[in-house]
């Protein structure tokens, strides 16, 4: 039994291929390619020079003394925020551009909320001189001006999703349009473990590198790659995926998936999929979704925006279902309290979805021989402005 995907796309009885038969011939494409392409020497070498040179890898994992003190075990930061551009995300779109390069695409499409994922991608883009279309809602473009701003100043061009809420899920339809318009000449680039297969797979290998470098670091560090917990927040799932990925199968780690609570689980807003979603199709793919009696999805609450999802990735529902993996829910407080707490401690302002994976430390018991090793997803530079908005509210000294 293993927690991987299957060879029909499939974790247990998550994943798989549910798109529109115009979409069929690119995903088929890809599916059939992925992996000839990206486990081929040539990407692996351009792939990894490109990780150390310009993404700054290895990530270092650093021994948080003061935070291991105050809950008595052992706890080690694996550093993404120290990433280019200040998080995982661009680990996926640097593999995903050098697989699109392959594949001979000429043009790069990506569909972003809060626009990071939309950073990412211009970046990659740029530095790879391909023509980059980021579709927001225009919602989120007037929400998150300065990630809009990025974009632009790297070359992209930023088109507004001016249907429906004019959030992600409507950027989301236009990128899937014009994919089906432009099926010859254009990659499509996810940033999660989200979507059709092989998206989820894709992804989750590209962001393999984190327990790939986790194992090495704690071999050198501890004298063991196995650490007994991995703690990482979920989204759509791409930065847990990444630092749990080498050790799904190993049974001697426990893996810790930390989802946005919002303002609790039973206030209407949330985004605690896996406790409140129910099986069913979101974006391509089988998984677990927050949704009405008559299948309607529902629209998720999280103060921070990369955790502000209906859905999770396949892997993550395959891993609550079959209980390999635990998951928490955090509230926006508990989070907001988080992040200061361990700015304070360590001196590393999180973001805010990377706090929630701080937060849990209050709910887990470990022991004083615990090996801890939580993902720090992203720096909060990005989060200030709701960090000064709600530190009244939140942060009473
Ligand atoms: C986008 C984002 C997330 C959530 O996405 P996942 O695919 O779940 O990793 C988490 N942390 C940061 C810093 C992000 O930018």
């Amino acid at each position: 039994m293993s927690y991987q995907v299957d060879s029909n796309g499939y974790y247990g009885t998550f994943g798989g291929a549910y798109v529109p038969e115009m979409l069929f011939p690119n995903v088929e494409e890809l599916r059939q390619q992925y992996m000839d392409i990206i486990f081929e020497e040539t990407f692996q070498e351009e792939f990894h020079q490109l990780l150390r040179d310009y993404v700054g890898r290895p990530t270092p994992l650093f021994f948080a003394q003061r935070l291991s003190d105050k809950y008595n075990t052992s706890i080690y930061l694996k550093r993404e925020d120290l990433c280019h551009t200040g998080a995982h995300k661009i680990n996926n779109t640097i593999g995903q551009i050098i697989l699109a390069k392959r594949l001979n695409k000429k043009r790069i499409i990506a569909e972003t909320g809060a626009g990071q994922h939309g950073v990412a991608t211009a970046t990659a883009c740029a530095l790879m001189g391909l023509e980059c279309i980021v579709y927001m809602g225009e919602v989120d473009m007037a929400r998150q001006k300065l990630n809009v701003e990025r974009m632009r100043m790297m070359g992209a061009e930023v088109r507004p999703a001016k249907t429906g809420s004019r959030t992600l899920k409507d950027a989301t339809n236009e990128a899937l349009r014009d994919w089906i318009n432009n099926p010859v000449d254009t990659h499509y680039i996810i940033g999660s473990v989200v979507g059709p297969h092989p998206y989820p797979d894709l992804v989750a290998k590209l962001q393999s590198v984190i327990s790939e470098e986790i194992q090495m670091q704690l071999m050198e560090k501890v004298g063991s790659p196995d650490p007994d917990y991995v703690i990482a927040c979920v989204g759509g799932g791409s930065n847990a995926a990444g630092a749990f990925y080498h050790y799904l199968d190993n049974p001697n780690v426990q893996l810790i998936a930390v989802e946005a609570a919002g303002k609790g689980v039973h206030s209407g807003y949330s985004a605690a999929t896996t406790y409140l979603g129910k099986p069913g199709v979101l974006h391509g793919s089988k998984t677990l979704l927050m949704q009405t009696d008559d299948g309607q999805v529902v629209e998720p609450h999280s103060i921070s925006a990369g955790l502000d999802y209906p859905g999770i990735g396949p892997m993550h529902a395959h891993l609550f279902d079959s209980g390999r993996g635990k998951f928490y829910s955090v509230t926006d407080e508990e989070a907001f309290k988080a992040a200061f707490m361990i700015s304070r401690t360590e001196g590393i302002i999180p973001a805010l979805e990377t706090a929630h994976a701080f937060a849990v430390l209050d709910n887990i018991r470990f022991e004083p021989t615990d090996i801890v090793v939580i993902n720090v997803s992203g720096r909060g530079d990005k989060d200030l402005q709701t960090y000064i908005q709600f530190k009244d509210e939140y942060i009473k000294d």
